[in-house]
């Protein structure tokens, strides 16, 4: 199964496709994760993608549609993958049709502005491996290290208060039409995510099997 896991910065894109990922046995791509490991890396794409992913706005289509096109072509993703944070614009959907991938499903994960705040502020992330994490609503079981690979957590810096202002600025302007975009091709499942984790996922994985 092809799935797209939509939905602003911080509505549960990344916990939830963890969750998936374990049930279906397939690949969670994250472009935002590769971006990541490439700024730390130092490699030139990350060094051309640290100032924008730091103040909030999106990385260029050009520089997205090729980290896709690698990831994808893996060996890992042959019997399907979820992809989480990508499309975030018309042209990088476009891009995935143009490039002959299809999707079976797009969830759109549904959060209202308020609570994307709350959580975002309270998120913290392995800085090894990317995992996922919240102050409160799901705590590591050793404080400041991560469960699956002992890293240590760390808040990301465009988790600050006024980036994530702009980051849901960009998210309304440049991700949302892509709601409308899925739904005219017959793929969008709408879940509510402002349930409990759990809640969320039982939600999701009941639309997936509608
Ligand atoms: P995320 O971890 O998905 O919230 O992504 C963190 C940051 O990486 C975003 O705020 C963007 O700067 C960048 N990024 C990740 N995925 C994309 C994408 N598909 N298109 C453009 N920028 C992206």
């Amino acid at each position: 199964m092809n799935l797209i896991l939509l939905g602003a910065p911080g509505a549960g894109k990344g916990t939830q496709a963890e969750v998936i990922c374990d049930k279906l046995h397939i690949p969670a791509v994250s472009t935002g994760n590769i971006l990541r490991a490439a700024v730390k890396n130092g490699t030139e794409m990350g060094l051309k993608a640290k100032e924008f992913i730091e103040k909030g706005a999106l990385v260029p289509d050009s520089v997205i549609i090729g980290i896709i096109k690698e990831r994808l072509a893996e060996p890992d993703c042959a019997n399907g993958f979820i992809l989480d944070g990508v499309p975030r614009t018309v042209a990088q959907a476009e891009a995935l049709e143009q490039m002959g991938i299809t999707i079976d499903k797009v969830v759109d994960l549904e959060v209202a502005d308020e609570t994307i705040m709350h959580r975002l502020t309270g998120r913290r992330v392995c800085a090894a491996c990317g995992a996922s994490y919240h102050v409160e609503n799901k705590p590591s079981r050793v404080e400041g290290k991560c469960d699956r690979c002992g890293g240590d957590l760390v808040a990301r810096k465009d988790d600050q208060p006024e980036t994530v202002k702009d980051r849901l600025k960009t998210y309304h302007e440049l991700t949302e039409p892509l709601i409308e975009f899925y739904k005219e091709r017959g793929k969008l499942v709408v879940v509510e995510g402002h349930e409990s984790i759990a809640d969320t996922s039982e939600l999701l994985l009941k639309a997936l099997e509608a």
